[in-house]
């Protein structure tokens, strides 16, 4: 349609797309006297919105006039400087206008053919925070001579999943499978590692061991190798046929290092897919004090980080680096006759085509956003946002283990802090529970907890937040003192 009126004109477009900037940039400086936490149950949006849709077109004001009281009221704020729940997921300005850009220019870059443009900034910019993690020549598009490079996923699920397509393509072509195929990973590994084996068709349900290993770990909570290395040889010796292992840097309940060295080198004699998950804690890897998190990823066919946690970058944001691309491609690849395009078939090195990296075909301008944010912060800039959260997460261990009505639950590697009052057992769990509740139904502070095998039910804090200074963390302690007088 193009008669007058059917869409706004660009001068209106201007204005209210304004607006809108006005309306964020307002919100993110009023973030600290909202409640973090969202102040419905369960049904309240959806009672104020109409069971259908308008036939009629509604004037763009009375549409944005909705957005305060409909949509506001059920917004947990994950940008708020008090927000220390799960791992952050920072939005940040330059990113803002990346996601504003990409999503103004429209493209699906599916093909090289599609938006060049889009294939070749996400090249150079996989290649640039691959020299920023200081990862192998392996995982650089520019020096692995076409073997290996990296890709944008939306999430690090998807970033796994796709590692484990790859590594059951390659056992496949090697000829070598004899018995059904096994993944390992952790007790303390992310769901997204059983639901990639679940959506690979190596589970049934959750809890279906037949070809995932959980391997135990740790006292530190890292996956123990030495069980890793018997639990392979058993299966092999049952018949079975190892293929893949997940290593996680940085797991999702403390933070756990599981060591890429040592199970690097017992995938390379065993002949396994060693996929690293470093979702959250990859971004502390662009500073050289950190870089220990990695050390023997040259043994590693994958790797996923998530700049959309706590790298500045919006969600969505999954970095996987492959050193094996042609595996990758192996699994994903299919082209119908509607895709067929010159570039594709003159095999120019530039001229990937991502939708063989991934699950879906289409795919959005996501590398515009980094690129806005690496350009905008420098590495410099990046390196001192991250040492700043792990400097204000060493400061509130110190307080925790200062004040003798609690404990520090887990080793502390960066920015999360795992604690919980003293005690043991059931009656302690409750009171923690309860600490946790209390102190986040005051919607002063948002924390969350996890299990510890060994330990019990603990309180995360973890400190990744844009706007998060030294006096909210401070805010946060002093909080959680006070309730804890009460419980
Ligand atoms: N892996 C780890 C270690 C995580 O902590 C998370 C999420 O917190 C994920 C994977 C899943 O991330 P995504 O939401 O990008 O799939």
């Amino acid at each position: 349609m193009s008669s007058p009126g059917f869409h706004m004109t660009p001068d209106e477009f201007r204005s209210a797309g304004h607006a809108m900037i006005d309306f964020i940039a307002s919100y993110w400086e009023g973030l600290s006297d909202r409640p973090v936490l969202a102040q419905v149950a369960p049904g309240d949006v959806l009672a104020k919105l109409p069971e259908g849709p308008p036939d009629s077109p509604e004037a763009w004001g009375r549409i944005v006039a909705d957005v305060d009281p409909v949509v506001m009221p059920g917004i947990t704020h994950w940008q708020s400087p008090s927000f220390f729940a799960f791992f952050p997921a920072n939005a940040s300005p330059p990113a803002v206008l990346g996601e504003l850009l990409s999503a103004g220019l429209g493209v699906n870059g599916m093909l090289w053919a599609t938006s060049p443009a889009a294939t070749e900034l996400e090249i150079r910019m996989l290649d640039w925070v691959a020299q920023m993690l200081d990862l192998p020549p392996a995982f650089h598009h520019s020096r692995s001579g076409g073997a290996g490079g990296g890709v944008i996923q939306g999430t690090a699920s998807e970033g796994t999943l796709v590692s484990m397509l790859a590594a059951r393509r390659r056992a496949m072509n090697s000829g070598s499978v004899g018995g059904p195929l096994v993944a390992y990973t952790s007790t303390q590994a992310h769901s997204s590692i059983v639901k990639a084996a679940m959506i690979a068709g190596l589970a049934g349900h959750p809890d279906d061991r037949r070809q995932v290993r959980l391997i135990e770990v740790d006292r530190a909570f890292a996956m123990d190798p030495r069980r890793l290395e018997a639990a392979i040889e058993t299966d092999r010796a049952a018949g079975a046929t190892p293929f893949y292992v997940c290593a996680t840097v940085g797991t999702t309940s403390s933070t756990a290092i599981d060591s890429v060295e040592a199970i690097g080198a017992l995938s390379r004699r065993h002949g396994l897919w060693l996929h690293v998950d470093a979702a959250h804690s990859g971004a502390a890897c662009i500073c050289p004090e950190f870089r220990w998190m990695l050390a023997g990823i040259d043994a590693a066919d994958s790797l996923c980080f998530n700049p959309h946690k706590w790298m500045l970058t919006n969600f969505d944001c999954d970095l996987l680096w492959t050193s094996d691309r042609a595996s990758l491609t192996a699994a994903l690849s299919i082209t119908p006759e509607y895709l067929r395009n010159k570039a594709t078939e003159s095999g120019a090195s530039a001229a990937i085509d991502f939708r063989d990296w991934q699950v879906p075909l289409g795919r959005r301008f996501r590398a515009l956003k980094l690129w806005f944010v690496i350009r905008s912060y420098g590495v410099e800039g990046l390196r001192a946002f991250i040492r700043e959260h792990v400097r204000l997460a060493a400061e509130f261990e110190r307080w925790v283990r200062a004040d003798e009505r609690f404990e520090v639950a887990a080793p502390r590697t960066i920015n999360l802090v795992c604690f919980r009052l003293k005690g043991e057992g059931e009656q302690a769990d409750a009171r923690n529970r309860a600490l946790l509740e209390a102190v986040n139904s005051t919607g002063r502070a948002y924390l969350t907890h996890t299990v510890l095998p060994g330990v019990g039910y603990v309180l995360r804090m973890c400190i990744g937040g844009v706007q998060t200074r030294e006096a909210h963390v401070r805010a946060a302690w002093d909080l959680l003192g006070e309730v804890a007088k009460r419980v």
